[in-house]
């Protein structure tokens, strides 16, 4: 008996991945195939009629077998895609999502020369943000040592590194000077819509990343009181927050003292993130 085709193998792996609740089962078992194969996703179709080599297929089997687990694909895969860069990823850190895109063009849209990123995680923000801006600097910061690496990871491989300061800290505890631009994406998840996450959020990604363990509006509190004591007089603030959040997000800078405080959408129109400054 030959061995199957390549196209074979995907469709029974798409059938497996589907049994086992996997959303996109089809695409997944594709970027599978193509990371086992060491081809690009776009070239599986040219690959798809040849017969499957022993070692690939043995290398997809073990892929498939930990995706039907709920591992994310990106962990399978090491990488994760953000803003048109390739990020690494661990179980260290929050998956880079495309809602944080929106934060980005936020952040894109006025100058700025020094940006601060709280609970940095693999950096996706930081490093995007001085990719963008040749002339910034930016200081990134995270509790956990583990994303500290993946950050300066990151910051390496998307050559940002003697631009990018990346250390320990609980939110501003290791923050010093000024800043004309502070940027967050913290967890907002509040404790008890974390039963509703995908498993392969609750699962895989690190807790501390996703909920602060209370209602899930702690660290717009922290962020409103404190922000303004590491920002330049013009200085802005930028924070992601969960679609529902944003009325009391903004009644929490609102009563911190703010001049400015803006709801603004995320590219699906839902409420994404707050501006907060203080004009002159
Ligand atoms: N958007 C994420 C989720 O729904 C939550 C990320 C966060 O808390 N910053 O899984």
């Amino acid at each position: 008996m030959s061995a199957p085709t390549a196209a074979q193998a995907m469709v029974a792996a798409t059938a497996r991945l589907r049994a086992a609740g996997v959303p996109d089962p089809a695409r997944d078992a594709r970027i599978l195939l193509a990371h086992a194969a060491s081809v690009d996703a776009a070239r599986v179709t040219l690959i798809a009629p040849e017969e499957i080599a022993p070692d690939i297929a043995e290398r997809f089997e073990k892929l498939v077998s930990l995706r039907a687990v709920r591992v994310p694909v990106s962990h399978l895969v090491g990488q994760r895609a953000f803003y048109g860069r390739d990020f690494k990823v661990s179980r260290d850190v929050l998956d880079p999502r495309p809602e944080t895109e929106s934060l980005i063009e936020l952040a894109l849209s006025e100058p700025f020369e020094r940006v601060l990123d709280l609970g940095t995680g693999s950096g996706c923000i930081l490093v995007t943000l001085l990719a963008e801006q040749p002339e910034a600097c930016g200081v990134g910061l995270d509790l956990s040592e583990a994303a500290c690496l993946q950050a300066s990871a990151n910051a390496v491989l998307h050559g940002v590194q003697a631009r990018a300061e990346i250390r320990q800290s609980n939110w501003f505890s290791a923050a010093e000077g000024r800043f004309d631009l502070i940027v967050s994406n913290p967890p907002y998840l509040a404790k008890s819509e974390m039963n509703d996450v995908s498993p392969e959020v609750r699962l895989h990604e690190p807790e501390m990343a996703l909920t602060d363990g209370q209602d899930g509006l702690s660290v717009y509190r922290i962020i409103a009181a404190q922000a303004q004591g590491f920002l330049t007089p013009t200085g802005r603030v930028l924070a992601e927050f969960g679609w529902q959040q944003g009325p009391d997000v903004k009644a929490i800078f609102e009563a911190a003292g703010w001049g400015r405080v803006r709801i603004l959408p995320d590219l699906g129109g839902r409420d994404r993130v707050v501006w907060a400054d203080t004009p002159a």
